[in-house]
């Protein structure tokens, strides 16, 4: 369509007014800007989840985690009651994450630890903390106005994946499997009969979240997921192009998250990670 000189100038206009605002935005984001909040759960039932969470510092260390994201505002992580809903969201400048959600992962956590070498406490931990950097994903495509080609809730589902393959070998492995064990048990068999319009729905199937979260770890480091595909948990056709999957995650997050992260605080996620596991974990394994 052409347009008047007019019109040209309010469209260049418009564009420097959105382009300077942004650059304000991004000048003022700032890390150390993660907040908390334990909410109260309505139900009573929950209450010792919100006693193990504080007991165990959880929103602390996730907090401490996070803070080398620049942002322009501060970020609030919540847990919250949901009136029986296990859900997590996030809406302006808030995370919230449900006790029923917690609660579900906590029921549905294996009695033993999984022969893949994925303890019970993993299963727990590393589906919390996908739901926690699922959500983060989104706060951080929508506070520092990441553009996002697909599907956002994959896109977040593999910024998740990324995330925490960042943790060191055996932790990342540790809760990569972890997280997928959450969604594997949801698939009801080799074969699937679902009502279409299950296939409309925004997020992924939980098999194809297992798939996808299996690829990225598979093609980030096939040494250390060899066995995925040697037991067939992600079928040999998608790992083979699960290395090119991950080369386009990493060159995404490299260019578009890379320059909102302070680098000299990243350098410690590991050893913050590390050192704010053991008690958790430790924790877990007694119940
Ligand atoms: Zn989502």
């Amino acid at each position: 369509m052409w347009h008047k000189p007019a019109a040209i100038v309010a469209i260049l206009a418009a564009t420097i007014f959105w382009t300077s605002g942004n650059a304000n935005a991004a000048s003022r984001s700032k890390s150390n800007q993660i907040k908390y909040e334990y909410v109260p759960p309505k139900d009573p039932a929950h209450q010792p989840i919100l006693d193990q969470m504080k007991q165990g510092r959880a929103l602390e260390h996730l907090q401490e985690l996070l803070s080398p994201i620049r942002l322009p505002y501060p970020l609030t992580l919540k847990v919250a009651g949901c009136d029986g809903v296990p859900n997590a969201w996030y809406n302006d400048e808030v995370i919230t994450v449900c006790y029923e959600m917690l609660a579900e992962i906590l029921k549905s956590a294996p009695k033993q630890d999984l022969p893949i070498g994925v303890s019970r406490a993993d299963t727990v931990l590393g589906s919390s903390l996908a739901v926690f950097l699922h959500e983060t994903a989104h706060a951080v495509f929508n506070m520092l106005q990441i553009p996002v080609l697909g599907r956002e809730e994959d896109a977040a589902d593999q910024f998740a994946a990324y995330v925490m393959l960042r943790l060191g070998k055996d932790e990342a492995r540790r809760m990569i499997l972890g997280s997928a064990y959450h969604h594997a048990i949801q698939m009801p068999g080799p074969q699937v009969t679902v009502p279409i319009r299950a296939l409309s729905a925004e997020h992924s199937t939980p098999a194809q979240r297992t798939f996808n979260i299996l690829c990225v770890a598979y093609g980030a480091d096939k040494k250390l997921f060899a066995d995925i595909v040697e037991k067939e948990f992600l079928p040999k056709d998608r790992a083979e192009v699960c290395a090119r999957e991950y080369d386009d995650l990493n060159f995404a997050m490299t260019k578009l998250i890379g320059p909102h992260i302070d680098k000299r605080l990243a350098g410690r996620f590991h050893e913050v990670w590390a050192r704010t596991v053991s008690t958790r974990r430790a924790f877990l394994a007694r119940q």
